[in-house]
């Protein structure tokens, strides 16, 4: 059963909490009016670019990755991971999903005229890919927000990716480059990782996982499994991003070994919309 921890008047979801069936149902449900009520919101978290490759001062912000979090009313915060795949599981993550795009769309349109060329990512579900009117949708509200589609990039999970049928996913994803956007591989390395059916998808950058980064300062392992996804993707053309950077030394590291873009802690986490234009006007 769940225990919920009480702090002053405010309930706190806690990490790990496990949830009884009942429970899960009523989250589930609750989940279902979440956006209606106004508990939906979109956080951002920088993702840093080096203007000189040889020179780890010269730091620069490229863009922002939207990450969904969930404030309910008597739970507070719920995390993603957490609310995510309830959504995956009971066909919500359709309509969640389209909110999250429309929202994420909407902030890039109003920071993409404070600084030219900035990017923001949106993560995309398995589900998603294969919905009917996805590319209909993704017209629509490039239109609606006047987003510079060039800009937006769309995230799916290796995964997600290669669990689909081949022919579907790749016509999606053609469809979705004809719009103009940028596709990235999320998670890489964390499935079964396929650089042959990778390689015939249009996609513009693989996303490092974060359990490979962490400690590619102590492991030589890890070190070479990281050097070796660098170099396959950019032979194959892909730009490399890495998350979870936390330290100076992975920075370095990564950034010496050719990774493109970096997102971690070490930069910030993801922030709350208004929180943002602070660090646009900052740089
Ligand atoms: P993800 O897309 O791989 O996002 C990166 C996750 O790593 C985020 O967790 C981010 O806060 C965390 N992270 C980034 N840098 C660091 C770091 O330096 N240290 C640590 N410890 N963590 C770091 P978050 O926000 O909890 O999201 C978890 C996952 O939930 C996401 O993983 C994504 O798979 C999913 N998710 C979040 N929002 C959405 C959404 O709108 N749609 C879909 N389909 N999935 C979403
Ligand atoms: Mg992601
Ligand atoms: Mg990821
Ligand atoms: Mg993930």
């Amino acid at each position: 059963r769940a225990k919920k921890a009480s702090r002053g008047n405010v309930t706190l979801w806690r990490d790990g909490m496990t949830l009884s069936g009942i429970e899960r149902l009523a989250l589930e449900s609750r989940l279902a009016q979440a956006v209606d009520r106004g508990e939906m919101l979109l956080h951002y978290q920088p993702q840093v670019g080096l203007e000189d490759r040889s020179d780890p001062t010269t730091v620069k912000l490229v863009g922002f990755e939207a990450l969904a979090r969930w404030n309910h009313q008597q739970l507070g915060l719920i995390p993603p991971d957490t609310f995510i795949p309830m959504a995956e599981d009971s066909g919500l993550i359709v309509p969640l999903g389209q909110w999250v795009m429309r929202e994420a769309f909407g902030q890039a349109a109003r920071w993409q005229h404070v600084v030219a060329g900035l990017g923001v990512s949106v993560n995309l579900s398995g589900r998603q890919l294969g919905q009917k009117n996805l590319i209909d949708q993704i017209k629509e509200l490039l239109v609606e927000s006047n987003a510079n589609p060039e800009q937006m990039d769309l995230e799916i999970t290796e995964s997600d990716l290669l669990q689909q049928d081949e022919a579907k996913v790749k016509d999606v994803l053609y469809k979705i480059k004809d719009m103009g956007l940028q596709l990235s591989v999320d998670d890489f390395g964390m499935g079964y990782t396929n650089f042959g059916r990778l390689a015939k998808l249009p996609v513009d950058r693989i996303k490092i996982d974060k359990s490979f980064v962490t400690h590619i300062c102590e492991s030589t392992a890890d070190e070479a499994v990281v050097r070796a996804m660098v170099d396959i993707s950019r032979t194959l053309g892909m730009k490399v991003v890495a998350e979870g950077v936390e330290t100076q030394a992975q920075f370095e590291k990564l950034t010496q070994m050719g990774c493109d873009i970096i997102q971690g802690y070490l930069f910030g986490k993801p922030l709350a919309a208004a929180d943002v234009p602070r660090l646009l006007t900052a740089r």
